[in-house]
């Protein structure tokens, strides 16, 4: 964990309400919960993401057994892709969401209170959340090119 009392620069994370969260009218109870915690919106789109970019998304899991599910999965209907802005934000957004697996993702959380196992191949958890600094560079480059 960052150290919470040191000066901290503002950084950006992307945020996409995956199909199945969609498909489940969940959106506006997922941006409700990043925007209750503080945290400010500054891209919002609904877009039906072809193989190639879910591929390039996902390009660190490819040959894994779940990739091809994944691909399926996310391109299955609309998401909504969004950029959040704050200090922290992309550690805060990935403790809002809660652990990849919902059945054991904490109450309280996004995936926790909201998801559970479907007996699917793919992990249906509603959201997804950059995990560095780095990987939120690359993500906000894909859904966002025009992004500052
Ligand atoms: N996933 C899956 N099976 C796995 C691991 C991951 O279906 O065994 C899916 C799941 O939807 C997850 C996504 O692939 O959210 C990306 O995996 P990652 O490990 O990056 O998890 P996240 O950062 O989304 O929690």
């Amino acid at each position: 964990m960052t150290d919470a009392t040191a000066p901290q620069q503002t950084e950006r994370t992307l945020v996409l309400v995956k199909p199945d969260g969609v498909e489940r009218g969940l959106t506006g109870e997922v941006l409700r919960r990043i925007e209750a915690k503080g945290y400010r919106l500054v891209a919002l789109e609904l877009r039906q993401l072809d193989r190639e970019t879910a591929a390039r998304h996902y390009a660190e899991h490819e040959g894994k057994p779940f990739f091809e599910p994944l691909l399926e999965f996310i391109t299955s209907g609309p998401l909504v892709a969004a950029v959040f802005e704050g200090q922290r934000v992309i550690e805060g957004f990935r403790s809002i969401a809660g652990a990849t697996d919902p059945t054991v993702a904490a109450p309280g959380s996004i995936r926790g209170d909201l998801a559970r196992d479907w007996g699917r191949k793919v992990i249906a958890n509603i959201v997804h959340g950059s995990d560095s600094p780095e990987s939120a560079a690359r993500e906000i480059a894909i859904y966002f090119p025009g992004l500052a």
